[in-house]
């Protein structure tokens, strides 16, 4: 059985077996104590010499922790030992020695990176994978409810959609191709069939700049729809990050106590969220003390600043062309802006979605793309979308390890995905 579940039926004096690797080993004479850690927690085994085979308990003494076990053995009530109970231990079975575990306490960051592979067994990273396996399927779920289709756009692309600067090239067969920085342009062609769809995709950005918020390969959820303009769009963003927050504090009480993350501060999570202009987000800056004026991008210092103090997301709309990229809709009332946002997350984490409605006119689009000296030919088929019954349409990404990161308070982005991709590491 499993621990968690052993600890739950909790009846004394039964008989249970469990499984996992040794977390803890510790043995005085006759009697090794043995704390056994699987997929739900941690239970201590108490191996007597006098209680089990001879052999069974020679292999309690010998094996070192992270060592594969089998024990078997009757249910006690123990105050002292971790979740208030432990096992008196019938039969104790070794399925692997250990080598002595490279990863001890107080180890530099580098080691601990190079020994990733053995690092995610730690309880904080175990935590912050069921986190985040809970918010992709809490996201899921709210996508089909509000009758989204999941999608399976492609990787390999030959068009850049965030810009060139930060692509990731390859030969394919001879032909330059990219690995892909969004599925957004695939996505869009696929709101003419289906209307509402997302995609949940690795996607990829040749950043050099080492931030605590970026990765080279990272999770990218993607939303697209038809007939939705920039406030409809911000609408289904806030309703999605706030089921994501409220599965998640539903469902990893545990989880969340043990990296020190408070469940209440999830349940401040609820729509509507706070929207401010790019160009009131600048007054506000300079009233803190960073000059800055129209024109200028928000960084991780400039989006710390403007949600510190906050308990919920906020979005900021309406950037200044020459900060976004060339497919979004023109703001008629302010023509220096788009009709975009980005949602920002509280407590100074910062951007965790890009956003906007999406230019229709296909002149507008063509005129862009000769100003910003974009070639046209790899973009022939997105253009086409515009040439056969184009509609308003907007869309979204959110990248998931950022939202990992905020939601379990991580420092660095790259505690956020089990084995992380940085310009300086891509081993293991
Ligand atoms: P930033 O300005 O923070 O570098 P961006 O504006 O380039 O991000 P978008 O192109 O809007 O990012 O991508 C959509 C979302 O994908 C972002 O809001 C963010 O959550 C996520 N994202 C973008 N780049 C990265 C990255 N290098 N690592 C992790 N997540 C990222
Ligand atoms: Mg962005």
């Amino acid at each position: 059985m499993h621990i968690a579940d052993v600890a739950r039926s909790g009846r004394e004096g039964s008989e249970y077996s469990i499984r996992g690797w040794i977390y803890r080993t510790r043995s005085s004479g006759s009697i090794v104590f043995s704390v056994i850690r699987d997929e739900t927690g941690i239970m201590q085994c108490t191996v007597k010499k006098s209680d089990v085979a001879q052999e069974d308990f020679a292999g309690a003494q010998k094996a070192l922790i992270e060592s594969s076990v089998e024990c078997s053995g009757l249910l006690k009530k123990d105050e002292r030992a971790p979740g208030g109970f432990e096992l008196r231990a019938t039969s104790f079975h070794v399925v692997s020695f250990a080598e002595p575990f490279p990863i001890t306490a107080n180890q530099s960051e580098p080691f601990l990176l190079d020994n990733r592979h053995l690092w995610i067994r730690s309880r904080e990273q175990t935590a912050v994978m069921k986190i985040k396996e809970t918010l992709l399927q809490g996201a899921r779920t709210w996508f089909r409810e509000n009758d989204f289709f999941e999608v399976t756009p492609p990787i390999l692309t030959t068009n850049a959609c965030e810009g060139g600067t930060t692509l990731f090239s390859l030969k394919y067969f001879g032909q330059d191709a990219y690995l892909s920085q969004s599925a957004q342009m695939y996505l869009e062609a696929m709101t003419a069939s289906l209307e509402k769809v997302f995609a949940v995709t690795p996607s990829f950005r040749a950043e050099k700049s080492r931030t605590p918020r970026h990765l080279t390969e990272y999770w990218h959820m993607e939303g697209e729809e038809a007939w939705v303009g920039n406030e409809g769009n911000m609408k289904i963003q806030e309703e999605l990050v706030s089921a994501i927050a409220s599965s998640v504090a539903k469902e990893r009480k545990d989880d969340l106590a043990l990296i020190g993350r408070k469940v209440d501060d999830l349940k401040a999570v609820e729509p509507p969220f706070e929207r401010i202009t790019y160009e009131r987000a600048i007054e506000l800056l300079n009233g803190k003390g960073k000059e800055m004026s129209f024109g200028d991008d928000l960084g991780t210092d400039e989006e710390r600043l403007l949600t510190e103090e906050l308990a919920a997301p906020i979005f900021v709309t309406n950037f200044p062309k020459s900060l976004k990229a060339f497919y979004m809709k023109d703001n008629e009332d302010d023509l220096r802006t788009y009709k975009c946002a980005d949602m920002l997350a509280p407590e100074g984490f910062g951007e965790i979605i890009g956003g906007s409605e999406r230019e229709t006119d296909y002149g507008k689009l063509i005129r862009r793309m000769e100003e910003q000296k974009i070639p046209l030919e790899p973009y022939r088929w997105y253009l086409d979308l515009r040439k056969y019954g184009s509609v308003q349409h907007s869309g979204f990404g959110l990248g998931i390890e950022r939202v990992v990161r905020w939601i379990c308070k991580l420092e660095h982005i790259r505690d956020a995905t089990p084995f992380p991709r940085t310009p300086s590491r891509i081993y293991p």
